[in-house]
């Protein structure tokens, strides 16, 4: 190499390409996996060097030099280098902007990697301030200096700070200049992987588990092992025994979870039977804690990892196995920007870091499924409940026969007082918030819709408003109908309703509904969760949130209000969805000694979904919808790609995707079908018209490489500058 290289850096901006610079005019050179800063149009840019080159297409005088080296020392290793490329090329996507994804919010900014944080404390004045004389002249200086006065001698982190009173930098200038309060800057804390003193014993596997285990014991190097167990049936203790070897070994295993899926139950199962910290990484952290977690993945401080999607991008200093529970669940695939699938990326890279990666899931996906029939996925079943619980019974109830008044039929409110009676918990499940999902004028029909969007407005009762679950808009709650004047009235069933109709009927049952707008405040899901598992409430209500892998000991009855959605939906996926959705819910009830009843309000009971259901289970259904998708050609016999569209004038949605159509046109690729350009399923969407239009390949290679021609096509078409676009490859939403 020579002694003045090129330099290949990664720029977060939306363009395929790395941009070369010369190394700053002293010092070392950078080499790949340290961030820079370079001059980028008129400002400065963070840029990682992915690596160096003896010459640039740049004419010499117009190359620019890096400003400065920010690293000390090589922050991304080759093999984390070499999976952000690896997902720049497989997503179609600017490698910069997979850069800026794969690092926490502190090191985008180019913050170092161990930033000192800027703290603030009370002085010894501020300890002795007449707290009631200043709460008169300034409130809310009195409230910031008591807030710090209870934090004590290492006071509060500002970010902290920002998140108790998010005005108070106002207040503090007020109490510096007084003496009573003062900032300083402290190193962050280094994460502690202290051993508990005890290690709390699990229960001892069962035949089942046992002959897991010895499966996924039998090589540390690359496999894919799909651990397909039923709902309880102790998937996580088999876990918990094989991350227990890793870490014997002295190396790291990364468990990746749903987004809702890392509860403080989860948390302290891990901590107590394996006795270490698991150092965590989730969207609820702050900036500089999620940066603290990421530091030890890297340094081996931390031996446990444990994250939503986007820590599958953390670098691990002794990689030693990736899990991911609950497979099927969408929250592993990014629905914006960098379009990725977390589950399949822990494949590629444990197939890259040569160990291997165990897939959990009580209703694996169909992707996964046909990987294990083709024999490049490795099955294990749990076929029963752990321990003695039993699976639970699966009942209809006909609601044409028997019409449920606020989502409540006869049947179903005769087995929730029961099921109360007997002392069990009673878990209701609806997968839609709010009061109503449509409010309705009694005289003329008129329905209340979004402006900005092709949708309804939900009826909120509590907050008195109508809001729009698609755009966010919302506005107050009319009496009257917009277009006649008559009384509105709310129409069909949302989660807020059903709890005011159950708590009707049951006067003396304390409910909890939890749904995301139940447990907006921080610290509010914990809490419902933690008194759902205690026994505190007797009936949950709640959506789909409430169905993953919560362990709640005293639950004997789910009741599905509404599942006739599902039934008739437009996506080849949705009776897996469905499936899915039904399952897990189900899969609450009974996972202790008493037995668990399930019953399934519908308005069609003899759709053979339902027969199939009940009694072949999930593997049934999963059977019946891989036999039709290899029929009709849908994945996971075929790939797909979305291409996706979005302007204020509808025209120019389609004409953008229609280049691309013309484009594919003219190439002829074989083996490639391109469906549309069409409307997406909600034609208007927050202002914008949305057209998409589908590419379809039973040859990947085939289908990445047009993709690949597609992108520049795309940059440079001025059509784009009027719309927005994406390439969403493997989507998982289609309609
Ligand atoms: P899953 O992850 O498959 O839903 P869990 O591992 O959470 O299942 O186990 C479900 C319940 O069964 C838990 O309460 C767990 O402690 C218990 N359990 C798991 N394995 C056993 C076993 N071998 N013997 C007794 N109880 C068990
Ligand atoms: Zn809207």
């Amino acid at each position: 190499m020579s002694k003045h290289p090129i330099l290949k850096v990664a720029v977060n901006v939306p363009l395929s390409r790395e941009f070369d610079y010369l190394a700053p005019a002293h010092g070392a050179v950078p080499t790949a996996g340290q961030r820079v800063s370079v001059p980028f149009g008129r400002r400065q840019q963070v840029g990682m060097v992915t690596g160096h080159a003896s010459a640039s297409d740049v004419p010499a005088a117009k190359l620019k030099a890096c400003v400065e080296v920010l690293d000390r020392d090589v922050l991304l290793s080759e093999a984390d280098l070499w999976l952000i490329r690896f997902v720049s090329d497989y997503y179609h996507h600017p490698i910069g902007e997979v850069v800026a994804a794969a690092l926490p919010g502190l090191l985008r900014l180019g913050k170092p990697l161990h930033p000192s944080i800027e703290k603030v404390a009370a002085t010894e004045l501020g300890a002795s301030a007449d707290l009631p004389a200043l709460e008169k002249r300034a409130p809310k200086q009195a409230l910031l200096l008591e807030a710090l006065l209870d934090a004590g001698d290492d006071g509060l982190d500002a970010e902290l700070a920002t998140e108790m009173l998010p005005q108070w930098r106002r207040a503090a200038k007020g109490l510096v200049e007084k003496g009573l309060i003062r900032f300083f800057e402290t190193l962050g804390d280094e994460f502690v992987d202290e051993l508990a003193s005890s290690r709390v014993p699990g229960p001892e596997l069962n035949q089942d588990q046992q002959s897991a285990l010895s499966t996924l014991r039998s090589s540390d190097h690359y496999g894919v092992y799909l651990l397909d167990g039923v709902t309880g049936s102790g998937k996580t203790e088999v876990y918990l025994q094989r991350v227990d070897d890793v870490l014997r070994a002295g190396k790291q295993a990364l468990l990746l979870v749903p987004e809702i899926g890392l509860t403080p139950q989860l948390v302290s199962r891990l901590r107590d039977r394996l006795g270490v910290e698991p150092a965590l990484l989730h969207s609820g952290l702050s900036d500089s804690a999620r940066l603290a977690a990421w530091r030890a993945a890297r340094s081996g401080a931390a031996k446990l990892l444990v994250g939503t999607r986007s820590s599958i991008f953390t670098p691990l200093k002794q990689p030693g196995l990736i899990i991911v529970d609950e497979e099927h669940d969408p929250s592993f695939k990014q629905q914006e920007g960098l379009r990725y699938s977390a589950r399949d990326l822990a494949i590629v890279r444990a197939r890259q870091l040569d160990i291997p990666v165990i897939l959990g899931s009580a209703t694996p996906t169909l992707e996964v499924l046909q990987h294990c029939r083709n024999g490049a996925y490795q099955r294990i079943v749990l076929p029963a409940r752990a321990g003695g619980a039993r699976a639970p019974s699966i009942r209809l109830v006909d609601t044409l026969r028997a019409p449920a008044t606020d989502g409540i039929s006869e049947p179903l409110a005769e087995s929730i007082q029961g099921h109360l009676a007997d002392g069990g918990q009673v878990l209701m499940f609806l997968n839609r918030r709010g009061f109503a999902p449509t409010l309705i004028c009694s005289s003329c029909g008129h329905i209340a819709g979004c402006e900005r969007c092709d949708s309804r407005l939900t009826v909120h009762a509590a907050r008195q408003q109508l809001r729009c679950h698609h755009c966010g808009a919302s506005r107050p709650l009319p009496e009257n109908c917009g277009e006649c004047g008559e009384t509105v009235r709310p129409l069909g069933e949302g989660t807020e309703r059903l709890e005011d109709s159950l708590q009707k009927r049951f006067p003396r049952a304390v409910i909890s509904r939890i749904d995301s707008d139940s447990t907006q405040k921080k610290g509010a899901m914990a809490e419902a969760l933690e008194n759902a598992a205690s026994g505190q409430a007797d009936i949950l209500v709640g959506t789909q949130m409430l169905s993953k892998g919560h362990h709640f000991p005293n639950l004997t009855l789910v009741g599905v209000v509404n599942a006739d959605q599902g039934l008739f939906g437009t996506d080849f996926r949705s009776s897996e969805r469905l499936a899915q959705a039904i399952i897990q819910v189900a899969g609450r009830a009974g996972r202790e000694n008493r037995p668990g009843e399930v019953l399934i309000q519908t308005a069609y009971p003899a759709n053979p979904f339902w027969e199939a259901l009940i009694k072949g289970g999930y593997r049934q259904i999963a059977e019946t919808a891989l036999s039709e998708r290899e029929l009709t050609h849908w994945p996971p016999f075929t790939r797909l790609a979305l291409l996706r569209s979005a302007a204020p004038r509808k025209a120019d949605a389609h004409r953008f995707l229609l280049v691309a159509r013309q484009y594919l046109a003219s190439k002829s690729v074989d083996t490639l079908r391109v469906l549309g350009p069409v409307d997406a399923p909600m034609a208007r969407k927050a202002g914008l018209y949305r057209a998409q239009l589908l590419l379809q390949s039973s040859d990947r290679a085939n289908l990445h490489r047009v993709l690949r021609e597609l992108r520049p096509v795309f940059e440079n078409d001025p059509a784009a500058r009027k719309v927005r676009w994406s390439i969403d490859v493997d989507p998982i939403e289609l309609f």
